[in-house]
């Protein structure tokens, strides 16, 4: 594996929930530090793309702040713990977007696209057809064509099946698929970093 960034920096979106950090079960969320556990490899792999002079931006819905689950307070601790570990090697996020809404309710919630465009302000020099975006889910999926950017989903083979089907009813590319962000790796040096 080549560490070097061959081509141009981009902007890597990401997904938090099932990305990031381990899913909680259906209709539950990260609601401390406690609950949030990073995924293996996800550390490294993050650190590698930041080295290699990605941009790396959190975009996540969280709904559970909606349902009173937690608090935005609680949330951004979450994030600041987050951060904090990922700081200590050298992986820092560059910046961390988040729904707090019901679905329906905003124009943040992906597949919308709230999130990216308060990136964008943030970061003019985002360009969303040069960048890509990693999640787990249809909306992840949906809101990186809107966008115009590249699909990564990551998924295992137990859950790809469906997502895979109901990306290709709904029109929606997917770039690659990959067990876990650690495998964003082994992309570095390819076609989808060009
Ligand atoms: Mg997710
Ligand atoms: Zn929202």
């Amino acid at each position: 594996m080549v560490l070097a960034g061959s081509g141009s920096s981009k902007t890597i979106f990401l997904d938090r929930d099932g990305v990031i950090n381990r899913k909680m079960s259906e209709g539950d969320y990260v609601k401390c530090r406690d609950e949030f556990k990073f995924l293996p490899g996800v550390k490294e792999a993050l650190r590698m793309l930041k080295e290699a002079g990605h941009l790396l931006i959190v975009v996540t819905n969280q709904r559970g702040v909606a349902r009173g689950l937690m608090t935005e307070d609680e949330l951004r601790e979450i994030h600041g713990y987050m951060q904090q570990e990922l700081d200590e090697i050298g992986a820092s996020l560059d910046g961390i977007y988040y729904c707090p809404h019901e679905k329906g309710q905003c124009n943040c919630r992906k597949p919308e696209l709230g999130l990216f465009l308060k990136a964008k302000y943030d970061f003019p020099s985002i360009c969303f057809a040069n960048s890509i975006m990693i999640g787990d889910s249809i909306n992840d999926m949906e809101a990186g064509v809107k966008i115009g950017c590249k699909n990564v989903l990551v998924a295992d083979t137990s859950q790809n099946t469906s997502i895979v089907n109901k990306a290709y009813n709904q029109g929606i590319d997917i770039e690659i698929i990959i067990p876990t962000l650690y495998d964003i790796l082994f992309y570095l040096d390819g076609d989808l970093f060009l």
